[in-house]
């Protein structure tokens, strides 16, 4: 009988020609690697077979006090057992051992960021027993040494560099140049220096027993789930609330046996373009981690057949299979030892927004999933990629033209960037939150550098492959990279990168096209993108589904066409104070600000009226029978005055008052927490007269775009509402405002402006069935209503969100993804009470949230009439607001 935990759960899954246990809606239980080997051993692939030890297990390890549960070894052992027994082999035999790997793999992918260990179970004498078994001597000791070196670095912490060091005493001894050229004697001494590297560094001597060693690399990947490049891959990723790992051990085949051997990773179809072609790369000769790490550059598995036409036929076969099977692009990775092939791996393919879109209508052509699956498919977020620029060709050519083209690596993850040097990723990160824009870089990435990776505007490698670690993380993100650029010196010491007799330090601005592999000397201007036939095709499909409306914050009539070219269906947000900061209306601004009495700041403001009635027009005519919501004045006035006495001199002699009022109204309006302070709605309490220039603007511009043919459906916004009596008194002024303005233009035809408010206040929301009485819609400013249902300084969270997100005391930044559970109340219960008074009653989404696929869900499902974002994000809010439709509540 398998053991199970105290709790009575199954702890190991077995897989292989015995019996298989697990299959592949196991995910959460088996990791996606343990979930997918059973199922590919199930349906017939050849699979090297093991057992997962499930992600339970890990949750019982770090609640034990980072203990394994006492039962598990046993466990092991009998899984262990089972795999001699199918494979005829025995751990730690003289004659015919059995090897096994021992590999992480969570629910979710997270590619490099956990543990492995190869070639367990070798010991001194099993490493007699390979040599026999595979009459290859040197190989035997080759894998024994990698064990050591392995073992030691991730197991129990010793130093690579003191392997290194060790290798390379060696190295000169035999006059080798490379790792291959070390003959068997120099290996089977590498073997016993090894040992010594590994006593000396750790205090004890490398362990014989093949269980023990099984025990303590189990535990390394348990342990590797929290060390922090997983725990910031898990944050960056927004990945919370698994249980931990899985750990696959699984019976070792080996690519490095010779010419006859290899290995490799490949993709069913091209993951940067999308396009229907087998796509991977193979080393010969290899072990596995040489094609990840970037070490030695591959070859492409088009070349396959010139070396083992069969394999490649069979490869080519298995992927049909794996597609037909998923109904996805798969990401394989596979071991030919000695002419045999094995499939190690198979998960759903990472794969750029370009590539998503195409993959998904392709399969739709082909019949193998349907439309709304393909909408559910694609990555909403992933349609940035495709809305962001693309470098001019006109700019490119004349780049290439005056020789500033340095070198061509390989088009690793598309988009241009540009930027200047940054040597590590910690360069990286500091240069980018210090306002610069950077390219990391480096000889390759590993997974430590995700932080800088993440950062950078742009990611340049001079080793590594299409699927190295700086390939596959960059294009998951949507970040570009260009990889491989071979012809590239990197020289982080001095900071230098040199191509042939050209040399670039830090402060040269490069530019990298990450769709060619082109890099740069120079920035290059960079040009909108154009929308493939595809990307329409997933828009319409994603308009058939969806019932939320998608409307964009804009505060010019530019970023109003823009989006309403990517399909906005109005303003939902226009914040007009952006408007004041515009060439030299900033002056009527301030002198307004700074007037002392009502009748100079109504003089002021009639210098500001004409203005914001252009404005209001150019609005209405992009958005040509949409409706337009403008919010009146928010923010507190010290924003638009000077601080530093310098620049309050200058404002004074450009007004014609002296320093000393400047200096001395800007200490007026000092307040101890301005965003809680005199703003929003309270300022229109205590200055009528900008409320009603706000307000007549609007009206005036309404009557003379319809006197023009221009639809214009205007919607004025209150902010900050806490109470009911704020938003019934400011709505009288605007109605009264509205009327004298229809008056005085002897404009009789309707006007049909709406009144409503934003809900940002939590009173506001706690209130709704009393604000609901006097507004015709309520725009929810989830910016404010999150900073102050939290207590968050939407300004300041940096200073600890990122302990908040360590501890996993919140699961992501509350100012990116809305937070359900306690702002989402909020909102969901003004929405009911509101519509309590008024069945009808308009609700939207203006903050931030608004473009948040997850934020967009659940306004989906509290039944909201539509959400407001950025122009860039509408398509994204488009089709995630599809995805919100289509899946099951
Ligand atoms: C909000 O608070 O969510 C909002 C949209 O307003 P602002 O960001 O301008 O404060
Ligand atoms: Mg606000």
């Amino acid at each position: 009988m398998a053991k199970k935990t105290a709790s009575g759960a199954k702890m190991i899954y077995y897989f292989g020609k015995t019996k298989t246990e697990g299959d592949n809606k196991q995910k959460l239980l088996l990791g996606g690697k343990g979930a997918n080997l059973a199922d590919m051993t199930s349906i017939g692939l050849p699979v090297p077979p093991g057992f997962t030890i499930t992600t339970e297990v890990c949750d019982l390890y770090y609640k034990a006090g980072r203990k394994l549960p006492a039962e598990l070894m046993d466990d092991v052992r009998k899984n262990v057992a089972l795999l001699e027994k199918e494979l005829g082999k025995k751990f730690g035999d003289p004659q015919l051992p059995l090897l096994v790997s021992v590999r992480s793999g969570a629910a979710v992918s997270m590619p490099g960021m956990m543990n492995t260990i190869l070639n367990l179970g070798l010991n001194d004498q099993a490493v007699v027993g390979l040599a026999n078994a595979t009459g290859n001597e040197r190989f035997a000791y080759d894998a024994y040494r990698r064990l050591i070196n392995m073992f030691g670095d991730v197991v129990v912490g010793v130093d690579h560099e003191h392997f290194e060091e060790a290798f390379d005493r060696i190295k000169a001894k035999y006059n080798a140049k490379v790792d291959t050229e070390v003959p068997l004697k120099g290996m089977v001494e590498l073997c016993e220096e090894y040992k010594k590297v590994y006593r000396k560094h750790h205090g004890e001597a490398f362990p014989q027993d093949p269980i023990r060693q099984l025990e303590l690399s189990i535990e390394a990947v348990f342990r590797s789930w929290m060390q922090p490049r997983a725990v910031k891959y898990r944050q960056v990723e927004s990945i919370s609330g698994l249980l931990g790992t899985a750990v696959n051990v699984q019976s070792m085949v080996f690519g490095n046996m010779g010419d006859d051997s290899g290995t490799g990773v490949a993709f069913t179809r091209n993951p940067a373009t999308g396009e229907n072609k087998f796509y991977g790369e193979f080393l010969v000769n290899a072990q596995g981690e040489d094609v990840v790490a970037g070490i030695r550059t591959p070859l492409p598995v088009a070349e396959m057949p010139k070396w083992n036409k069969a394999v490649y036929k069979q490869l080519l076969e298995i992927k049909d299979n794996l597609e037909q099977h998923y109904r996805d692009v798969q990401d394989i990775e596979f071991t030919i030892e000695r002419g045999e092939l094995f499939m190690l791996q198979t998960r759903n393919g990472k794969r750029t927004g370009a590539a998503a879109v195409k993959i998904a209508c392709d399969m739709v052509k082909e019949g193998l999933i349907e439309e709304k699956q393909a909408v559910l498919r694609i990555p909403a977020n992933g349609l940035t990629q495709l809305l962001l620029p693309s470098f001019s060709p006109q700019a490119k050519k004349e780049a290439q033209a005056s020789g500033h083209l340095l070198t061509v690596g390989l088009p690793a993850s598309p988009g241009a960037a540009v930027g200047k040097p940054a040597f590590t990723a910690a360069e990286a990160v500091e240069r980018t939150h210090a306002g610069e824009k950077v390219i990391l870089v480096r000889k390759e990435t590993n997974p430590e550098d995700i932080d800088g990776m993440h950062l950078a505007a742009g990611i340049l490698t001079s080793t590594g492959g299409m699927t190295s670690h700086a390939a596959v993380v960059a294009r998951g993100w949507g970040r570009c990279c260009v990889a491989g650029a071979g012809e590239m010196q990197i020289n982080a010491k001095t900071r230098k990168i040199s191509i042939g007799n050209k040399t670039y330090g830090h402060d040269d601005v490069i530019s990298i096209d990450g769709s060619t592999g082109e890099v740069f000397a120079g920035s290059i201007a960079t040009q909108e993108p154009k929308l493939s036939g595809d990307f329409a095709t997933v828009m319409k499909w994603a308009d058939k589904y969806r019932t939320l409306k998608v409307r964009t914050n804009a505060d010019t009539p530019a970023d109003a066409k823009r989006a309403r070219d990517f399909g906005a269906e109005g303003i939902g947000l226009c914040r007009t104070e952006h408007m004041f900061f515009e060439g030299d209306r900033i002056q009527a601004m301030r002198a307004m600000i700074l007037a002392e009495n009502t009748e100079r700041r109504t003089t002021a403001l009639k210098k500001l009226l004409p203005l914001q009635k252009q404005d209001f027009m150019g609005l209405f005519k992009a958005m040509h029978g949409l409706p337009v919501t403008i919010r009146l004045l928010d923010p507190p006035l010290h924003e638009f005055l000077p601080h530093d006495s310098k620049s309050q001199g200058e404002m004074a002699k450009q007004l014609g008052v002296s320093a000393a009022a400047v200096k001395n109204r800007v200490q007026q309006l000092h307040e101890m927490n301005p965003m809680l302070g005199h703003r929003g709605c309270r300022l229109a309490v205590t200055y009528p007269e900008i409320l009603e220039m706000q307000v007549t603007a609007i009206a005036e511009a309404a009557i003379d775009s319809k006197k023009k043919g221009v639809d214009a459906q205007a919607e004025i916004m209150i902010p900050l509402v806490g109470t009911a009596a704020e938003l019934r008194m400011l709505r009288e002024q605007v109605e009264s405002t509205v009327a004298a303005v229809k008056e005085r233009k002897k404009a009789d035809a309707p006007l049909d402006i709406h009144i409503g408010t934003m809900i940002e206040i939590p009173r506001a929301a706690l209130t709704a069935d009393e604000v609901g009485q006097h507004a015709d819609f309520f725009s929810f400013g989830t910016n404010d209503l999150t900073q102050m249902t939290f207590g968050f300084s939407r300004d300041d969270i940096n200073t600890f969100l990122p302990d908040y997100l360590n501890h996993e005391l919140l699961p992501q930044d509350p100012f990116q993804s809305l937070d359900v559970s306690g702002v989402g109340q909020l909102v969901e219960m003004a929405v009911a009470k509101g519509r309590g008074v008024k069945k009808d009653l308009k609700c939207g989404i203006c903050g931030e949230h608004g473009g948040d696929p997850a934020s967009i869900k659940f306004c989906h499902k509290v039944g909201l009439n539509y959400v407001s974002c950025s122009p860039f994000r509408v398509p994204i809010a488009r089709l995630a607001a599809a995805q919100a439709a289509l899946l099951p509540s």
